[in-house]
């Protein structure tokens, strides 16, 4: 079976072990370091680490200081904690549609959607390449919205030469299926001194020295356990990089023509990292997806379906209040959600594994 992710974590050995030995084992140097590192790479001032890409998205809508009632305006084509970590933070939600192209808001849509309410403009840089900030920015400072980058897919993609989450606030995941991890955690990045300054004390319960509390906060903080797993990381991730994008190139080289077969396209001025390779099944196809999907696996091909519903279309998100959403104003994500599924790109596989990705699909496309 060629996986559609594969761990790879042994080199944070000797980082993990300075950790143990040192006793410091929550939130500590190690963090510190991490953050720096991290700062650096994601092109910002500042790196705030936290314990999940979700608390990374709570955190930063509630340092914006929301009043109830006020909107965050997302994309309906993403993974469930983009939801989640609105609705905790106690804001309404609007769905603006995505284009078939990024697979992120459609800065169309979004003009559409904006209501007196809309606060805050968080796009969703999905599968690694990042969303039409060019038009996205513009269109959020002319309505004096907040822009919070769920960046949880995308760290390292540039748009313009700028990386993702150096936008806005930009909120990293490093789940460990993520293109770097730390096993469970999450990054806040901003070139904005006092944004970082308040998010490091809502991390830490709102306190700012001992007992010293500012602000009704949470325990969000990161440790220097997982910051050690994420240190070789974040100093592999060009390397991780490469790879992942000279996979997607080979897999688009040896699957383009097939008819029924969309693949993903890297649109101008944005570079792609390739958290997910991710085609889609047409109605051209000799097959349905879900069809397409089973003999994959069958044959020995891991995939996934990112995602394969709305977001906001399952019973507990009906009827809540502060959701504003319906299937008919998001078409091109509902088309979309029937029709994607994603191939391993990741920095493991081989020429071999892409060759017999490649061969096994032109087979179960009867090419
Ligand atoms: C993974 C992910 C998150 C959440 O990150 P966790 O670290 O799992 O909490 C949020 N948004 C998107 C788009 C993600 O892929």
């Amino acid at each position: 079976m060629i996986p559609i992710t594969v761990v790879d974590v042994a080199d944070a050995e000797p980082y993990v072990l300075e950790v143990l030995r040192s006793g410091v084992i929550a939130q500590g140097p190690m963090v510190k370091r991490f953050e720096d590192a991290f700062a650096e790479v994601a092109g910002v001032e500042h790196a705030v680490g936290v314990n999940s890409g979700t608390t990374a998205l709570v955190a930063s809508i509630e340092v914006l200081d929301l009043q109830p009632g006020d909107e965050v305006i997302t994309s309906p084509f993403t993974f469930v904690a983009t939801l989640n970590a609105i609705l905790e933070a106690g804001a309404s939600v609007r769905f603006a549609d995505i284009r078939d192209d990024d697979f992120a808001i459609d800065p169309d849509a979004v003009a559409a959607a904006l209501s007196p309410r809309t606060k805050v403009l968080m796009p969703v840089h999905l599968y690694g390449q990042m969303a039409d900030m060019t038009r996205l920015m513009p269109l959020a400072a002319e309505h004096g919205l907040a822009v919070v980058e769920d960046s949880a897919q995308a760290v390292g993609a540039t748009l313009d030469g700028k990386p993702a989450g150096s936008y806005g606030l930009g909120c990293f995941s490093l789940y460990a299926t993520k293109n770097i991890t730390t096993a469970e955690g999450g990054v806040i990045t901003t070139n904005d001194a006092a944004l970082a300054d308040r998010l490091r004390v809502l991390r830490n319960q709102g306190m700012r020295a001992r007992y010293q509390y500012e602000m009704a906060g949470h325990n969000y903080r990161l440790t220097d356990l997982h910051a050690a797993v994420g240190i070789p990381q974040l100093e592999k991730l060009p390397r991780i990089t490469e790879a992942r994008q000279r996979n997607a190139e080979a897999l688009s080289k040896g699957l383009a023509g097939l008819p029924g077969l969309e693949l993903p396209a890297v649109l101008p001025g944005r570079t792609h990292v390739w958290h997910q390779y991710t085609v889609r099944i047409t109605e051209d196809a000799p097959i349905s997806r879900e069809e397409f999907s089973a003999k994959l696996t069958e044959k020995g091909v891991g995939n996934g379906i990112y995602y394969p519903k709305v977001v906001f279309d399952y019973d507990c998100y009906r009827d809540n209040p502060k959701i504003t959403a319906a299937l008919e104003d998001v078409p091109v994500a509902t088309r979309v959600a029937r029709e994607v599924l994603s191939l391993p790109v990741h920095p493991k596989l081989t020429d071999s594994d892409v060759d017999t990705i490649v061969e096994t699909i032109r087979e179960v496309l009867g090419a």
